[in-house]
């Protein structure tokens, strides 16, 4: 028997109306496979599910933090299942527990470790098609847990993996990834084939298509995924193996976040060891800290350093650098109006040139680069948020994303 796992986001399963649809392309799906399904809540159901323990109190006890915020997938799961027996199919929920999917890890941040496949396999066997819980599952203290806001994609990927499936197809609300936000460029084209390694980097630089963690779990355990719209019957965004794909184009995507801050500390000591007592600190309290640039010291005393952080761990960083006596500087300056704007693409490892044509397109822009960052796939740069829309438009045209 072949087996698909077909995985519905919150805004794919957000009404009873489509709830409805979603049961029909289950219906079709299982004429030619094995179905397993996984959901995620209905949309909006997590967030105030979220809302109601800060109601209670902003250190509400984890453990039972994911007892209260998995339960939003238990109520999409019976729905889908009774809508599927209605129609006359056979089909019942499972909660993550009762198979059980098992995790490692801390609570609302585990990560899915086995999968019972006894139980569902002979389901699927008689010809039943199981609804299972996206987002959680029961660690050996016999605990629910959560494994990440966004984790019904990484339950997916992993029920694919344990089950050996042909293909996870994750549905959503956008027809597939796009050369860039469509939101923020109409000329945005959809990518029909994208390495595991382009789309992690797209997903983790602002793509919000998929969540990280689920991306990096498919590309360790080679899962196929396709991405497409619930909405409608277009095709979609199929993420695979480098090799498989043949491309002419050296970028395949661009990216801009909105979360991120700079910190600039003025006439820091040019000695060794500073850069490291900045941020030894930071990394004990899990600020991660992304770019950074130090300027050479003009006179080999004092130096500048640049680094950035989410802008949600401002405050914090702030008061951490303060405090941090070992370090002496003349100034701290906090700005919050940037943007890292990236450039991804498995081509740009053959092609030289194409930090200059980067550069070059935005120099032309007027568009001033504060802080620059490189990997073997990808090219980043620092700008001023009132120019990320200039900036993704050229970069589009410069490297063709548009034909
Ligand atoms: N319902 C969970 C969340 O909103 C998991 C998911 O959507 O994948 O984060
Ligand atoms: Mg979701």
């Amino acid at each position: 028997m072949k087996i698909i796992v077909l995985k519905f986001g919150g805004t794919s399963v957000g009404t009873i109306e489509r709830i409805k649809k979603v049961s029909k392309i289950i219906s079709k799906f299982n004429k030619k496979y094995g179905v397993i399904v996984v959901s995620s809540a209905m949309s909006g159901v997590t967030n105030n599910l979220i809302n109601l323990s800060k109601k209670i109190s902003k250190n509400f006890s984890v453990s039972e933090y994911d007892v209260l915020v998995s339960s939003g997938e238990q109520m999409s799961c019976a729905l889908i299942a009774a809508e599927l027996i209605n129609k006359g199919f056979n089909s019942r929920s499972w909660m993550s527990w009762q198979i059980p999917i098992n995790t490692e890890g801390k609570h609302k941040f585990s990560r899915i470790n086995k999968i019972n496949k006894t139980q569902i396999l002979s389901y699927l066997k008689k010809g039943g098609i199981p609804i299972i819980t996206g987002f959680q599952g029961i660690n050996n203290k016999n605990r629910i847990t959560t494994i990440g806001r966004g984790g019904s994609d990484a339950s997916a990927i992993m029920l694919a993996k344990f089950f050996n499936a042909e293909k996870c197809i994750i549905f959503t609300d956008v027809d597939g990834v796009y050369s860039t936000d469509p939101n923020k460029l109409r000329s945005a084209k959809k990518i029909k084939v994208i390495s595991y390694e382009e789309m992690l980097e797209m997903a983790s630089l602002g793509a919000k298509v998929m969540q990280p963690h689920s991306i990096q779990d498919a590309r360790l355990n080679r899962v196929n995924i396709e991405v497409r719209s619930s909405f409608n019957d277009k095709k979609g965004t199929l993420i695979t193996k480098r090799n498989k794909i043949i491309n002419n184009k050296i970028i395949t995507g661009i990216t801009s976040t909105t979360n991120d801050a700079k910190v600039t500390l003025l006439g820091v000591r040019d000695k060794p060891g500073i850069a490291a007592s900045i941020f030894k600190p930071l990394s004990e309290n899990s600020i991660n800290v992304d770019m950074v640039v130090q300027n050479i010291s003009a006179n080999g005393k004092q130096t500048d350093l640049t680094f950035t952080i989410k802008s949600e761990d401002l405050n914090k960083t702030k008061k951490i650098i303060s405090q941090n006596n070992k370090i002496h500087f003349r100034d701290l300056i906090f700005d919050k109006n940037v943007s890292k704007v990236s450039i991804i693409g498995v081509g740009m490892v053959t092609t030289p040139g194409v930090t200059f044509r980067m550069f070059q397109s935005l120099a032309k822009q007027k568009i001033n680069i504060q802080v620059i960052s490189t990997s073997e796939i990808k090219i980043s740069v620092l700008i001023n948020k009132k120019n990320v829309q200039k900036a993704i438009l050229s970069l589009h045209k410069e490297f063709k994303l548009n034909i």
